[in-house]
């Protein structure tokens, strides 16, 4: 250990900090409280900085589009540094250098040092927004909406029923329901994305779960929020959301939306130690290994694409794989980058909102090795996946179909050779 001046704020103070052998007297401008998240990224930083690797920019799509050393993760490490020793101002210029991320982590995959890069990035954000920096014009909307609304796409509360309408609405019955089915914003309320919740419902029903919805009465989980670093918008969601989730009195949440699901196990402490979340995938795999949940034959070949926040994020690969190589007759061919390492579909944390050429381009490259294994479907189970690679196969004229994992295993025969829809 050696002693880093810290100016804190107004108050410069020395304060003990992990010693990285810099020669060059760092230092730091913190917050006061110094909260793990922040040091954490200071040591993120700091390690990176000691490394003349850099090979973790071959990984990094944000990169190979825009060709900028500070939109690498070696670049932006440095970006943090120089922010927090004071050299660089947090301004505007270095909010985009920030959001230029898809905090994706596949860049970590091949990293030297085993940093979790996005983990900084995603610190960094929050620290340069607790710093007065405002969020990016692009971004400012999708904030107003979530304000305003509770979801970031510009809806009203009532709208987050319209997927279910139909027989019965699925409102789930306080205290009786035992398992509660999160939909999250973008699959109630994306038209094109609708049809998920319709089906994810239908497999439960099938399989005898006791299932139910928040509906008009869910609100955003936050995921956005937090990723792009509003802290306080993010806070009073989660707030809002434990008391609701824990309300219902539920003992498994389930949601088909990788955001939301890393959110809700990794970022709400209070309800994943007090109710088993699970993906809709674990969920299904589950189904299927109890015999609850059968499949018709099928001569279809298949391609699964991880979406980040469920792979590398939460280590979801094998229950998506394991649904579907118990369809019969189904085949599962690998992308040449696949698990671990696959390629980011170019959707998360805000670049597609910020960078919508970028997104749309990485959206492409992820399509075109899809299209190599020669499947006729990509399954994917996250709706921002969908949507992006549905909009790159539509662009690109594409033969591929993208289908989310419930639509497709609704759309798939029973055992008897019948469609049960
Ligand atoms: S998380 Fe993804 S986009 Fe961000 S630096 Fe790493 S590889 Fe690049
Ligand atoms: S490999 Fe890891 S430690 Fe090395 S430059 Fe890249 S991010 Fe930094």
């Amino acid at each position: 250990m050696y002693f880093l001046q810290v100016a804190l704020c107004s108050r410069p103070r020395t304060v003990k900090y992990r010693s990285f052998n810099h020669s060059d007297g760092l230092t730091c401008v913190v917050d006061p409280k110094m909260d793990p998240e922040i040091e954490e990224m200071v040591r993120i930083a700091e390690s990176c900085a000691l490394c003349r690797c850099g090979c973790c920019k071959d990984e990094c799509p944000m990169y190979a589009e825009l060709l900028e050393e500070t939109i690498s993760p070696k670049g932006r490490n440095q970006v943090i540094r120089a922010v927090v020793k004071g050299v660089v101002e947090p301004d505007g210029r270095v909010a985009r250098i920030a959001y230029s991320c898809l905090l994706c982590r596949r860049d970590e995959m091949s990293c030297a040092a085993a940093l979790k890069n996005a983990d900084a990035t995603e610190a960094f954000r929050r620290y340069l927004a607790d710093s007065g920096v405002p969020p990016l014009p692009e971004h400012a909307l999708l904030l107003k909406s979530i304000e305003n609304y509770g979801n970031p796409w510009q809806e009203s509360r009532a709208a987050r029923k319209r997927w279910a309408k139909g027989p019965s609405d699925r409102r789930i019955v306080r205290g009786k329901t035992e398992t509660l089915f999160y939909v999250g914003c973008t699959f109630a309320l994306d038209r094109t994305l609708q049809e998920t919740p319709r089906a994810l419902s239908r497999l439960m029903e099938r399989a005898g779960v006791d299932f139910g919805c928040l509906l008009e009465e869910e609100l955003c989980c936050g995921s956005t929020v937090k990723r792009i670093g509003q802290s306080r918008l993010y806070d009073k969601l989660r707030a809002e959301n434990e008391k609701a989730l824990l309300g219902t009195g539920a003992k498994r949440l389930v949601t088909a939306c990788a955001g939301c699901f890393k959110t809700l196990t990794q970022d709400y402490p209070g309800i994943s130690k007090k109710i088993k979340v699970q993906h809709s995938t674990e969920l299904l795999a589950d189904l299927v290994s109890e015999g609850k949940l059968k499949f018709g034959r099928t001569s279809l070949k298949v391609t699964y694409h991880d979406p980040c926040h469920l792979g590398r994020h939460t280590g979801v690969y094998d229950p998506p794989r394991a649904i579907l190589r118990s369809i019969p007759g189904l085949k599962l061919i690998e992308m040449k980058n696949s698990r671990e390492l696959s390629r980011c579909c170019g959707g998360g944390a805000g670049v597609k909102t910020a960078y919508p050429e970028v997104a749309a381009k990485a959206a492409l490259a992820r399509l075109r090795e899809a299209e190599k294994t020669g499947a006729d479907i990509v399954v994917t189970s996250c709706p921002f996946c969908v949507q992006t690679l549905k909009a790159a196969a539509v662009q690109s004229g594409s033969r591929m179909d993208i289908v989310e994992l419930s639509v497709f295993l609704d759309g798939l025969p029973g055992p008897d050779g019948k469609v049960v829809k």
